[in-house]
């Protein structure tokens, strides 16, 4: 059994124990179990704690049994040895502040709005706690956030308690353990009590602050991504970056950027439709100038033909010229164009024109080696025989002058 010396003292970060057994660990390592330790296991949405044991680094520390085993590299301490242990204390701050913050944040959700936590989590930059909470809102979240912020200015002690599972019932805990015998519970003065296993802070002022970043409907709850203490400093490092670079492109200051931002995306629109238009102007244009050349030289046949090969033009391209075609008396447009090396067809005519799209369609891509068809009025497809585009286009011309 190890002594575990984080249930008294989160601020305990230099220890010295002795070496009860060594075991070989995955990939090399070693996992060492002391007497005693003042490394906190992963457990309880808390991460492990890092740092050396005389001469070894570890990694990780896990949970089995009675026992925390320390995962180790490097120069393993021999069984029986006395070791002096460094637990690496900007980790161990850290989570103390994430998880007293959560404490905090918890009991703020319930105070206000009798909202229960049903999990936590640390993440590598984050943590996020699940929270029963009706009606969630910008307010709400943000209201919980607020009062969590007065109880940690209010520099309030917390305080560890060893009691009996009968002291427990007598105390207003926030949750119920699923520990039997005795229980760990953490007060903060005034405000919250709850079994817990992990480190906290000495009183609420070492928190520093906590702010939510986003918050999300998920499964039923509301999953808040909160940050407490260095977390919420870096992040704000991190969202101001994002903030002013993103001004920076627009030449503005940091508070004007998703303005100047949705301003260039309105900009867009009008572009992009007024681009439309001119499009359109451009293929009637283009097809009057076809239609006028091919019927030129048609020999006065029921159909006017226009069969063309283009380099370049897009699906939606092809398909709008195509269309301002068949807008003119008798036409049958049967156009074509190569992209990426696959041939791409088009086939459409006027309601007066004679002449079955689809079945040209389906006989022109046969020799394409790829597939197509549609209605007797227009149709689409193409194939990878980019090589015979010219050979196809002569086939259906040939075929709707009849
Ligand atoms: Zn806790």
């Amino acid at each position: 059994m190890t002594e575990r010396l984080y249930y008294a003292d989160s601020h305990l970060v230099e220890f010295e124990a002795r070496v009860v057994a060594v075991s070989q660990a995955e990939g090399g390592r070693a996992a060492v179990s002391l007497d005693r330790t003042a490394f906190y296991p992963t457990g309880g949405g808390q991460p492990t704690d890092t740092g050396t044991l005389g001469a070894a680094r570890v990694v990780e520390c896990v949970d089995e049994e009675d026992r925390v085993l320390h995962v180790c590299e490097g120069e393993i301490p021999s069984e029986g040895a006395n070791v002096l242990g460094r637990v690496d204390w900007p980790r161990r701050l850290d989570h103390i502040q994430q998880h007293t913050g959560q404490h905090i944040l918890s009991q703020a959700f319930v105070e206000l709005y009798g909202a229960q936590t049903r999990s936590f989590r640390m993440m590598e930059e984050v943590c996020e706690v699940d929270v029963e909470l009706a009606d969630p809102s910008d307010e709400k979240v943000y209201g919980a956030v607020r009062r969590a912020n007065e109880i940690i200015w209010d520099d309030r002690p917390v305080r560890i308690h060893q009691v009996t599972p009968e002291e427990a019932s007598r105390l207003p805990l926030r949750k119920d353990s699923a520990r039997e015998g005795e229980l760990r519970v953490i007060e903060i003065e005034g405000f919250d009590f709850s079994p817990c296993g992990g480190t906290h802070a000495r009183s609420t002022g070492e928190v520093g602050c906590v702010v939510a970043r986003h918050w999300e409907r998920a499964k039923g709850l509301v999953r808040v991504t909160f940050a407490a203490g260095v977390r919420a400093v870096e992040d704000y490092g991190r969202a101001n970056r994002t903030a002013r670079a993103t001004a920076a492109l627009f030449s503005v200051g940091r508070e004007e950027g998703t303005e100047a931002a949705a301003r260039l995306q309105e900009e867009n629109k009008q572009l992009q439709r007024r681009l439309r238009a001119a499009e359109e102007t451009a293929a009637r244009a283009e097809a009057r100038e076809l239609y006028e050349e091919a019927a030129a030289s048609s020999e006065g046949g029921s159909a006017v033909v226009v069969a063309r090969a283009f380099e370049g033009p897009d699906a939606e391209g092809l398909r709008r010229l195509a269309h301002a075609l068949a807008a003119h008396a008798r036409c049958v447009a049967l156009l074509g164009s190569v992209e990426g090396g696959a041939a791409r067809l088009v086939f459409a005519r006027a309601a007066d024109a004679p002449g079955d799209m689809n079945a040209l369609m389906r006989a022109a891509c046969q020799t394409l080696g790829g597939r197509g068809g549609g209605r007797p009025e227009m149709a689409q497809g193409g194939g990878q025989h980019a090589e015979r585009l010219a050979e196809v286009l002569d086939a259906a011309a040939a075929s709707a002058r009849g």
